[in-house]
């Protein structure tokens, strides 16, 4: 039996159909809200269903005025930009220095984890005796994960394998996942419930091989920049720092 039973809405025809076809590539359950998830399995050989996205948050646009996230390059670094990120290296320089300068860089700009996997969501409505039913199922959206909610997503996974169950993102017998907010910012909870309804991607969604998205990390769109560019970001978005002992420490030249 279900731990939490969805809330249910009664969509118009019209509403319906804009939210089948509509071409949104991301998708957020909301505060409140349950969701029914049907998890895609992960594009080309990729290890897992989790994609991790690692963003320095809180940097000043050259305009000064808005708002940018660098990728951290200790884990989306290329081969033009290398793997040593130098937001973390002054986050380290300045934890060794100067807590309190540590503290306020790190509350904004700390490397920050986030965790994408591809869905189909669930448009719920209600039959004729007023039970909830599945209308109809989404293309396929990305939707983000903190590192709790990937975690508890990871242990019915595990469990699954334990059992010898077919994973909840198999093709041909996986199945709807519920999943429950609750709150919002970094009280977000979310609490996942298998369906246990197995069923074919291909019957509830004949078009999902087209629409398929297979290169995750470009439609999240990092922005991923080479030291000499994040250290203008950083000198941008943090000028009291001590620039010049901390460019001497780092070995860069002024
Ligand atoms: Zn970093």
């Amino acid at each position: 039996m279900a731990l939490n039973r969805p809330k249910t809405s009664n969509p118009t025809a019209a509403q319906s159909a804009q939210f089948l076809n509509s071409n949104n590539k991301f998708f957020n359950i909301k505060d409140g809200q349950t969701a029914l998830l049907r998890f895609l399995p992960p594009p080309g050989d990729a290890p897992s269903i989790f994609f991790p996205v690692t963003n320095h948050h809180g940097m000043k646009k050259d305009d000064g005025v808005g708002k940018a996230a660098l990728a951290c390059l200790q884990n989306h670094g290329v081969a033009t930009t290398g793997r040593k990120c130098l937001v973390c290296d002054v986050l380290n320089y300045l934890k060794e220095t100067d807590e309190d300068l540590f503290d306020e860089v790190k509350k904004d700009s700390a490397a920050r984890t986030r965790y994408y996997t591809q869905v189909l969501n669930a448009q719920m409505g209600k039959d004729e005796r007023n039970k909830p039913i599945v209308l109809g199922w989404s293309r396929p959206v990305l939707i983000q994960w903190s590192k709790t909610a990937q975690e508890d997503l990871q242990f019915i996974l595990d469990k699954m394998d334990e059992n010898g169950d077919d994973r909840f993102f198999d093709i041909e017998s996986g199945q709807g996942i519920y999943v429950s907010r609750k709150g919002g910012g970094l009280d977000t909870k979310y609490t996942p419930e298998r369906s246990s309804v197995k069923v074919s991607l291909d019957t509830i969604r004949p078009t999902w091989g087209d629409e398929f998205i297979e290169d995750i990390y470009k439609t999240v769109g990092l922005t991923i920049f080479d030291r000499d560019v994040q250290l203008q970001y950083m000198q941008r978005s943090y000028p009291k720092l001590p620039w010049q002992e901390i460019l001497a420490a780092l070995g860069i030249e002024d």
